[in-house]
């Protein structure tokens, strides 16, 4: 289905992959931890983070940049082969992802609206997978204002960032907490892959 520029693809991971997708982050976890960010002002961020591939994603007191290496010193684990396999089939003529960011919402967090650039080519695609409970994912347009829509992402669902949808401002306005059975405790993570250089 496309909304606006958006691809999504609705239940692209069913159950039993997205519990060995689970499986998948636990082992990448283990070697680098989730943090709790700060903003570059300190402020702490609602999201807990981590990240496997070359890059990871970091905010901190010394700003928004791509690492090597997380906070700890270790170098980022790889990225999952399954989540390799799900780029090569959605966006195959892309360059290979060379960061899978691992975010972490509790039923309170949100994520206001705003552009993914932090990249060197914005002709890259960004790919997202939702796991766990749902989130209303809000899609806007490549300049600030306009008209938005949103669509609630379910665990398994897959969005596609490209062409004209690259640049478009998206946020997460809110989670329907225990609304998955995915992770015993609850809350939604979010995985998104990128190329970063
Ligand atoms: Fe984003």
């Amino acid at each position: 289905m496309h909304v606006r520029d958006f691809a999504i693809h609705t239940g692209y991971f069913p159950p039993d992959a997205q519990a060995a997708l689970v499986s998948d982050l636990r082992e990448v976890l283990t070697h680098a931890p989730l943090i709790q960010p700060v903003t570059p002002r300190g402020k702490p961020m609602s999201v807990r983070m981590s990240a496997a591939g070359r890059y990871g994603w970091i905010s901190d007191r010394k700003g928004y940049r791509y690492e090597a290496r997380h906070p700890s010193g270790v170098p980022w684990p790889a990225i999952p082969d399954r989540l390799l396999r799900m780029w090569q089939d959605l966006v195959p003529d892309a360059r290979a992802p060379e960061c899978c960011l691992i975010n972490w919402y509790d039923a309170s967090a949100r994520m206001g609206l705003h552009q993914d650039r932090d990249e060197a080519d914005l002709t890259q695609p960004v790919v997202s997978v939702s796991l766990g409970d749902e989130g209303l994912f809000r899609m806007g347009n490549p300049t600030r204002g306009g008209k938005t829509e949103s669509v609630w992402l379910r665990s398994g669902d897959v969005v596609v960032m490209s062409g004209a949808a690259r640049l478009a401002y998206h946020g997460i306005d809110r989670i329907r907490p225990n609304s998955s059975t995915l992770m015993p405790k609850g809350g939604r993570i979010k995985l998104t892959l990128r190329v970063v250089t």
